[in-house]
């Protein structure tokens, strides 16, 4: 085992807004080294960092839209989304919930504030991570997995140092809540400042580390400051993470899919005939029905 590296801290781009509900930053794509083979199996990270919506009486949010071929997942830090879908499914996202919909063959749906929680307003902070999945199971069935917090396997630092959520994957033996395709982790270190806790992921997994609240180092690196996005490199197993103040950092390691990604909008396939038919089924309603 040898240590991984740093190989790069990202910078928060400046934010823009997906629909009028999500106040994001794009860390991938974006500048930089960050496209969407770098971080294979995670082709899309959009991060809505702490920002204070107004009371709205009408939810804000993105409107009736597809996916194909790939997976969202949907972290709540603060506040509350709502979504439905045109399998007729639906639910809300509150606070520390993750949502893991397999978009896969196709799935219409809409994403909102919940209408109550948009009625007070306040302060929302979100990550939507797109997954990418192998070609063999782009077309599968849509499914979802709905995460509540309390269902999420924790690993406990010792000293009540803080705790290791385990959204997917594994940590020192504690298992993750979500089923995946291919082999990955997402986990959040919730740490108390001054609390270390070291990692190890195969050197080919490409990993990255997000922090959501608070600051770090990183194997005694500079300070990394809240939301900024560390870029791990390819070399190397373990790091070592330390709460320079009270932190919660998204982790996430995959096993590139290393397969070629033709990518329109909402639909990421393998080859642009693939692009072609999708938006051929969605103008012919094969993605289903979903009303505004
Ligand atoms: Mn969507």
């Amino acid at each position: 085992m040898s240590t991984k590296a740093v190989e790069l801290v990202v910078s928060p781009s400046a934010p823009h807004f997906v629909g009028d509900g999500f106040r994001v930053h794009n860390f991938i794509p974006s500048a930089y080294k960050l496209d969407m083979k770098r971080m294979d199996p995670f082709i899309m990270l959009d991060y809505n960092s702490k920002y204070t919506f107004e009371p709205s009486i009408e939810p804000k949010g993105v409107g009736v839209h597809p996916h194909r071929g790939f997976e969202t997942v949907t972290i709540a830090y603060k506040g509350q989304i709502e979504h439905h879908d045109s399998s007729g499914g639906g639910g809300v996202i509150s606070e520390g919930d993750v949502q893991w919909m397999t978009a896969a063959s196709g799935v219409l749906h809409k994403e909102f504030h919940e209408r109550e929680w948009s009625k007070k307003g306040g302060e929302f902070q979100m990550v939507q991570l797109w997954v990418n999945l192998p070609a063999k199971d782009k077309m599968s069935t849509p499914k979802y997995q709905a995460i509540e917090n309390s269902t999420i396997n924790r690993f406990q630092i010792e000293n009540n140092g803080g705790e290791i959520e385990v959204i997917a994957g594994e940590y020192q033996g504690v298992g993750g809540a979500a089923s995946t395709f291919t082999p990955l982790h997402l986990q959040n270190a919730k740490l108390k400042q001054g609390t270390k806790a070291k990692f190890s992921f195969p050197s080919h997994f490409n990993t990255g580390l997000l922090v959501i609240e608070g600051s770090m180092k990183v194997n005694q690196s500079d300070e990394v400051p809240t939301n900024h996005f560390v870029l791990m490199a390819n070399q190397g197993e373990e790091f070592e993470i330390e709460a320079t103040s009270d932190a919660v950092i998204l982790i996430l390691s995959g096993e590139p899919i290393n397969e070629p990604i033709a990518t329109h909008g909402p639909f990421v396939m393998n080859t642009r005939e693939e692009i072609v038919q999708a938006f051929e089924d969605f103008n012919n309603g094969k993605f289903g029905y979903l009303a505004d």
